[in-house]
């Protein structure tokens, strides 16, 4: 088998949610308890949510937690994180876009805001989006080529076919299949050239050799467009984890508002670090035995994530209350 390689990929969006650091936490262990890599990569293509300041709060808590990354490009004597934005910059998503281009299974845009506006929509992630109606994968390659020489703005969308349906596998809810037409043609590349950063994800894993990704499951709804992106290009997908929400005690999302949904609320509640990550742990995995105190070299030498589990998990002070005392 080849060497465990996980990634902790965060977008640069503000305080570092406890659900971002359990999936940091889980990458960490994974690979660290099967003797592998970590890596960090900032994904900072989408300039609409990108935060200022965001950057150093994922540094300052990954450093804080002893989630130690181990690979990157040379800086200051050490490894950096990988950053798409500068990776980018080698025309590396470009290039595999075209490719998808060539065999068919993502198409040029050229449709402009009024157009896009009059097109349904449908809201997914939280995000309201255009359910497109391939009116580009028509053009004829005359007219692309016009369009492109004229300098007229594009996007590359994804072309998913209307017929059929699409599986993938994910570790704890098994194989997901869905029908093609409930997918959108998701945009690839930005008309600032920019990747989004579904694509870039699917790339990096790719060229990174990443082995497991866990993330939240509200990635979910579009693991299917991931997995079409893997078999266009042949590509072996990673293990999937989609961890299931965590809830405050009345089961809702776990918010700002709750005032201990972030990393560095908990700190400035006083609470220790290694107490955090001791609880955090525990929030949808258990040890074999029914210990709860641990160190992170204990929680990496037990760490088995075939015992990750499904149920939701609730965030409870109160334990962590307890837990804090026991440091
Ligand atoms: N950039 C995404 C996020 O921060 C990454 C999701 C993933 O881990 O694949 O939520
Ligand atoms: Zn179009």
């Amino acid at each position: 088998m080849s060497k465990v390689r996980t990634r902790f990929a965060p977008s640069p969006t503000g305080r570092m949610h406890v659900g971002n650091l359990r999936s940091a936490l889980y990458e960490f262990l994974i690979a660290k308890h099967a003797g592998g890599d970590f890596m960090l990569r900032i994904e900072d293509t989408d300039q609409e949510r990108y935060v200022e300041g965001a950057v150093e709060i994922i540094y300052r808590t990954l450093q804080e937690t002893g989630l130690v990354h181990d690979e990157g490009p040379d800086k200051d004597g050490g490894y950096g994180p990988y950053v798409q934005s500068e990776r980018m910059k080698t025309g590396i998503y470009m290039k595999y876009a075209k490719e998808l281009i060539e065999k068919g299974e993502a198409y040029y845009c050229f449709c402009d805001k009024e157009r896009l506006a009059s097109l349904k929509t449908e809201v997914v992630e939280g995000k309201e989006i255009t359910l497109y109606d391939k009116h580009c994968l028509h053009l004829s390659k005359e007219e692309i080529e016009a369009n492109l020489a004229a300098g007229k703005p594009f996007v590359i969308r994804q072309n998913i076919p209307n017929e059929g349906t699409t599986t993938f596998h994910d570790e704890l809810y098994g194989d997901i299949t869905v029908e093609n037409a409930e997918l959108d043609d998701m945009i690839l590349i930005k008309s600032d050239g920019y990747p989004t950063y579904n694509f870039a994800n699917v790339v990096d894993d790719h060229t990174m050799n990443i082995t497991h990704v866990v993330r939240g499951n509200e990635y979910l709804s579009s693991a299917p467009k991931y997995q079409r992106l893997y078999d266009a290009f042949g590509w072996e997908s990673p293990v999937y984890i989609h961890l299931p929400l965590i809830t405050d005690e009345n089961h809702k999302k776990l918010s700002k508002r709750s005032g201990h949904s972030s990393f560095e609320d908990l700190l400035e509640q006083g609470f220790l670090s290694e107490a955090v990550v001791n609880y955090i742990a525990l929030l949808g995995w258990s040890p074999e035995d029914n210990r709860e105190i641990f160190t992170l070299d204990e929680l990496i030498k037990e760490f088995d994530y075939h015992r990750i589990s499904k149920s939701p998990a609730v965030f409870d002070y109160t334990k962590l209350k307890w837990m804090n005392g026991e440091y």
